[in-house]
């Protein structure tokens, strides 16, 4: 479903990521943990086609990544959500235009279909009736919840949440935890989760990679990285940095 293959990624000559080699099956959750700049949100991008990488392969839905062109990009996005770090709604546009946006972009669906949809995602976050609002109206973490219905609208393959719970108080992210899970219930999608709290990432993973300085120093079951012996992923799953 996803594959990189010896990925490197460096901005203006300084290298962020390093010979990245990863694999998630279609329906897993993976979840990403690392420092602050250790490179995680470029992932996310370079997966989502909006950053190319410096040398390596990406492979989405059997089909490799880097050498397509604006319209071929647009294509694969059309099976992919994304749920930005700092949410990214468009401010001018209310809750149910926000929603609706990917749908109008990627599809011909008729207006009462797409009203129809946008019910049902917000229904599912939680926010039915709010669909006049406007994004400045709302809480963080009603952001996050559109732009997780955004993100699902087109009912998409792959999920890429980049810290959907960041800043968020501890019943919120259980909630927004809870969304992810059922959307891969639900829609069973294929998701990659950035997160930098660790009760999520051990709630909601399959596998976890655990990235340093560019690098995945850490990668396996849940088990796997509580029995870490690499210090760095002890000290970063027992909160000290
Ligand atoms: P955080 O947990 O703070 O969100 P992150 O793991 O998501 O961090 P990235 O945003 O991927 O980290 O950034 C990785 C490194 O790349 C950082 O050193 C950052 O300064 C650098 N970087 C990110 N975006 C750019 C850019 N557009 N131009 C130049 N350098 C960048
Ligand atoms: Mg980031």
């Amino acid at each position: 479903m996803i594959k990189l293959v010896n990925v490197n990624m460096s901005y203006r000559g300084k290298r962020v990521l390093e010979d990245i080699n990863l694999e998630v099956a279609k329906g897993e959750i993976l979840v990403v943990i690392g420092p602050s700049g250790s490179g995680k949100s470029t992932l996310l991008r370079l997966i989502i086609g909006l950053l190319k990488p410096t040398s390596g392969e990406i492979w989405v839905n059997g089909q490799e990544i880097s050498p397509m062109n604006e319209n071929e990009l647009n294509q694969m996005r059309r099976h992919m959500g994304m749920v930005f770090q700092y949410s990214a709604l468009f401010d001018s546009m209310s809750v149910g235009e926000n929603v609706a946006f990917g749908l109008r972009q990627h599809t011909d669906m008729p207006e009462e279909d797409i009203q129809k949809v946008v019910r049902s995602r917000l229904r599912m976050v939680g926010l039915s009736g709010h669909e006049t609002d406007m994004p400045n109206e709302l809480s963080g973490g009603m952001k996050k919840r559109v732009s997780l219905a955004r993100a699902i609208a087109i009912n998409p393959e792959i999920v890429l949440y980049d810290e959907p719970t960041a800043g968020l108080d501890p019943i919120i992210s259980t909630t927004i935890d809870r969304l992810i899970a059922s959307t891969r219930r639900r829609l069973g999608v294929t998701s990659i989760v950035v997160t930098h709290h660790m009760s999520s990432a051990f709630n909601l993973a399959d596998r976890m990679i655990m990235i340093n300085d560019g690098r995945i120093i850490e990668q396996g079951g849940i088990d796997d990285i509580r029995r870490s012996e690499n210090r760095l992923v002890q000290k970063f799953i027992q909160g000290w940095t």
